[in-house]
């Protein structure tokens, strides 16, 4: 079968590989509908390896080069030992998060912190191929009225649900989102769910300004042109936003987001990247701010998918393309590009 595949950095192949074999018990073999590409998959294809671990990954003891996709709705093709409730057959989306099951978070339920965590398409084969292997644990049945394409969806937005989940927004809570790319995107959509009031987004990118004014920001400011702390202030009764949640990983946005939240607010870190920032102490300790960060999902697909099915949350914004995986390289341009928010690739043969 094809596969699009991580051999190192700038090195993404199309290329053929053997079909997963029969799925061990505790595993699932899932033919792959649509997967989507990930910030992270970019990341790793321009700067990587970032997530990818060289050497065999400690759970898995999977090492480059690695079938890349971990956003993904799928059929169950086999599993390898019964699961209540899903057969061959059944829609699945898939929580991608790899787990040792052991280990002192995964025994609280944290399982996307575990010691030895990773994720299918990154410590495993992925999904961007025909055929994907995933623990049976990971598999999520897709209710009714949920399209394949939507399902694939629900990953990503439940990287938003859950950021704002560990934001604690209350209903009538005024929110800063700093940066609308991908993450930012999920989080304003949760944010709109979740009863904020004003949703004030920060966003210099003019397409990523005009979609988040779509889906439902208050307002959206440029920060090379605006004082976006002072504007949020006087727009909140000079209080300052109860949340600020960074959504772009860059180092020096850290210390806004800390600096804006109100006295007793809460600076949520859902970006990434390796740099550090400054915090200075007397913007936090004086002031009873918290900073704290939030990654991935805990128990949240399954959480998006209902509230999909229930009419209540819909994802179809977030798509802008949909390319074969032939087209897969074309597809990593495109998105790398800016244009785009989030491109699904289709590994059935055309
Ligand atoms: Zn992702
Ligand atoms: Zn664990």
């Amino acid at each position: 079968m094809r596969a699009l595949r991580w051999h190192g950095r700038g090195d993404l192949r199309l290329e053929e590989v053997p079909e997963p074999p029969e799925p061990r018990p505790g595993e699932a073999l899932v033919e792959v509908t649509y997967a989507g590409i990930c910030g992270t998959d970019l990341h790793e294809h321009a700067h990587g390896p970032n997530l990818i671990r060289e050497g065999p990954h400690p759970l898995t003891g999977v090492r480059p080069p690695v079938t890349l996709g971990h956003e993904f709705s799928g059929r169950v093709v086999a599993l390898g030992s019964p699961v209540p409730g899903i057969e061959p057959g059944t829609r699945v989306a898939v929580d991608p998060c790899l787990r040792c099951g052991t280990c002192r978070w995964c025994r609280h339920g944290e399982y996307h912190i575990c010691a030895k965590g990773g994720s299918v398409g990154l410590a495993s084969p992925g999904a961007f191929a025909p055929l994907v292997t995933v623990p049976a644990y990971g598999l999520v049945p897709v209710p009714d009225g949920v399209s394949d394409q939507l399902a694939a969806l629900a990953e990503p937005l439940a990287v938003g649900l859950h950021a704002v989940r560990r934001a604690g927004v209350q209903p009538g809570d005024n929110v800063l989102l700093l940066g609308a790319g991908p993450i930012g995107i999920a989080v304003l959509m949760a944010l709109g769910l979740a009863g904020a009031a004003g949703i004030y987004v920060s966003e210099p990118a003019p397409d990523r300004a005009k979609r988040a004014a779509e889906l439902g920001a208050t307002e959206v400011f440029d920060p090379a042109v605006t004082d976006v702390r002072r504007e949020v202030f006087l727009r909140t009764g000079r209080i300052g936003p109860d949340v600020v949640v960074e959504a772009t990983g860059r180092p020096e946005l850290v210390e806004l987001a800390v600096s804006t939240v109100r006295r007793g607010g809460r600076a949520v870190l859902a970006g990434i990247s390796g740099g550090a920032a400054s915090l200075p102490l007397k913007q936090i300790v004086p002031f009873e701010r918290t900073v704290l960060g939030t990654l991935g999902y805990n128990f949240d697909i399954p959480r998006v998918l209902d509230l999909v099915a229930a009419a209540r949350f819909d994802p179809a914004p977030l798509l802008t393309g949909v390319y074969p995986l032939s087209r897969g390289l074309d597809a990593f341009h495109d998105l790398g590009s800016g244009s785009h928010l989030k491109i699904l690739l289709d590994p059935k043969e055309h």
